[in-house]
């Protein structure tokens, strides 16, 4: 069923939901376009609406083959729409959800792109925040690349902002995916370029290994390690790559590489990569067999909406759980509270019967759980601190507000 958006859109069919809303298969004046139609309870938002419309020509400017170009946003009447290039692909989540790992020329090739990408994005001030597989669109039309890799493209730019009312981007909290939260955001500093460079490495990780460096088990851990843990080696990953990898994960922001750095290294590296199988990585827990500490804080029972519970955006609890995604919302977990995990083990331990965390199982369990977590919100016992990280529901603590958004500045 056609629909129009608009007096130049027509939307034809769905493509894919999301955390803001539903992405359809549309038309336009140029041709096909996709129509990212907001969640009704955003589009009735006045406050969200005003944004959006200033929003407009920072978000209209960004134009990059490695970008999904946004064309038009369309405010019309009940209607809020982000008009974006079609891409005929699938989401880079989706392809490791298939295969599990890529291999080292494959994923170096896919992430250089999105580096690059990046790269215009802080050139122009602009600060993406939720760098992740799912925002990685894989255009399967456009020319293969190194080790097979179709090109690929980061989408979702401006529209954590754009969802963010300023009540929730207040310092005290944070807003983001936890597996790719860089540890200085955990800490209370606002977001520069440098934060999207930690993410991006971090989807470098998983697709190396199959797993996030610091993911699994409660969200409260998982920020944890962020501030205090190292990362786990990947055995046979070539030095030069794992050097590279460590230092856009850097704690300090100011040691990671720039995004077009980041880009440049990565393609030196490729030729280097040509027909290197996936890495053979063992499980966490067995690549690190004498990390001792168990998490007392990881639940047990199944990640069920709980008391405290946030949504991301107003109105997000009662929505299509598939749309909360992996965002979270918390309170920065005081200093000593991150200080606790000194101890502690990049892996908890895993119960019994419970999926192994490389294994098919938890990553699908996995993924649950960031959807639940975003549906739920938490109140995060911290693992080894003992403190309590209790999610807030909305800023209403008084604090002022903090422009820690897309336009904040890239980073020297
Ligand atoms: P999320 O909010 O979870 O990042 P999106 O709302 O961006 O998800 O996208 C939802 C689905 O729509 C995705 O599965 C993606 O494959 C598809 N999609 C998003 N943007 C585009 C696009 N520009 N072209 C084609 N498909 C898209």
């Amino acid at each position: 069923m056609a629909r129009k958006i608009g007096s130049r859109y027509t939307a034809h069919q769905i493509l894919g939901r999301g955390s803001a809303g539903t992405v359809w298969l549309g038309e336009g004046p140029e041709g096909p376009v996709a129509i990212k139609l907001l969640r009704e309870d955003l589009a009735s938002d006045q406050e969200l609406v005003g944004r959006f419309v200033q929003e407009r020509t920072a978000l209209l400017s960004l134009d990059h083959a490695r970008v999904v170009g946004v064309h038009d946003l369309v405010v019309d009447g009940n209607d809020l729409a982000l008009v974006m290039d079609l891409v005929r692909g699938t989401d880079l989540r989706t392809r490791l959800e298939r295969e599990r790992r890529l291999a080292p020329e494959a994923a170096v090739a896919v992430v250089a792109d999105v580096a690059e990408g990046l790269a215009a994005a802080h050139a122009a001030q602009i600060v993406h925040r939720d760098v992740k597989p799912e925002n990685i669109l894989l255009d399967m039309q456009g020319p293969l690349g190194p080790g097979g890799a179709h090109p690929a493209l980061l989408t979702d730019f401006g529209v954590a902002k754009l969802i963010d009312t300023p009540r929730r981007t207040r310092a005290t909290k944070i807003i983001g995916t936890p597996d790719y939260l860089a540890p200085e955001i955990i800490e209370g500093l606002p977001p520069r370029a440098a934060v999207d460079i930690y993410a991006l490495a971090t989807v470098l990780y998983e697709l190396l290994a199959g797993f996030t460096p610091f993911g699994g088990g409660h969200p409260g851990a998982i920020l944890r390690r962020h501030v205090t843990e190292t990362v786990v080696p990947l055995p046979g990953i070539p030095d030069e790559l794992w050097q590279l990898l460590i230092q856009c994960l850097a704690k300090a922001p100011a040691s990671r590489l720039r995004a077009s750095e980041m880009a440049a290294r990565l393609r030196e590296l490729l030729p280097m990569l040509a027909g290197m199988a996936p890495l053979d990585v063992d499980e966490p827990e067995q690549q690190a067999p004498d990390q001792p500490e168990p998490a007392p804080a990881e639940p047990t029972a199944p990640a069920a909406p709980r008391s405290g519970a946030v949504p991301l955006v107003p109105g997000a609890a009662s929505a299509d759980a598939a749309n909360r995604d992996t965002h979270t919302s918390m309170r920065v977990p005081a200093p000593d509270e991150l200080a606790g995990g000194a101890r502690g083990t990049a892996r908890a331990p895993r119960a019994t019967g419970a999926p192994r965390p490389g294994s098919a199982r938890n990553r699908h369990a996995s993924r649950r759980r960031r959807v639940a977590l975003g549906v739920a919100g938490v109140v995060l016992a911290a693992a080894a601190g003992g403190g309590i990280w209790a999610a807030t529901s909305s800023g209403s603590d008084g604090s002022p507000p903090t422009d820690n958004t897309n336009s904040a500045p890239a980073a020297p």
